[in-house]
């Protein structure tokens, strides 16, 4: 898929600070916007790859303000955990998953943070 991954994004940094998360991985269109983590650390994470990936397709299924628009609602209508877009993301990335240990899994999550974009953090030990 046609994407790009853009370090030490200004967009991702405020998410993360108002945010008060760690790392962040926030989609905008086909870009996927990393404040916390590296490019190598991020893109080394397979399943966290798949779930930001699933958010580009869905801007390029819906249009990029729909999309925006789309995502905004359904938060508001159910909460960011279970956001239609978050929950196919989800399941996108815990396909990779299945060989570790729940442990492991747990310690890998990918969250949606609150924010009203498709923006992710990594749960971490
Ligand atoms: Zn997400």
């Amino acid at each position: 898929m046609d994407f790009k991954v853009v370090e030490r994004s200004p967009f991702a940094r405020i998410a993360r600070i108002v945010l008060k998360s760690k790392n962040v991985a926030m989609v905008l269109g086909k870009s996927i916007h990393l404040s916390g983590v590296s490019r190598e650390v991020f893109l080394k994470d397979e399943g966290w790859v798949a779930h930001e990936l699933c958010h580009i397709r869905q801007f390029r299924e819906h249009g990029y303000l729909r999309f925006l628009w789309l995502y905004l609602l359904e938060s508001m209508r159910v909460g960011y955990y279970n956001n239609k877009y978050e929950v196919e993301a989800r399941l996108e990335g815990m396909k990779h998953r299945r060989h570790m240990s729940p442990a492991l899994r747990a310690a890998s999550t990918i969250e949606p943070t609150d924010a009203p974009l498709p923006a992710d953090t990594r749960r971490e030990e």
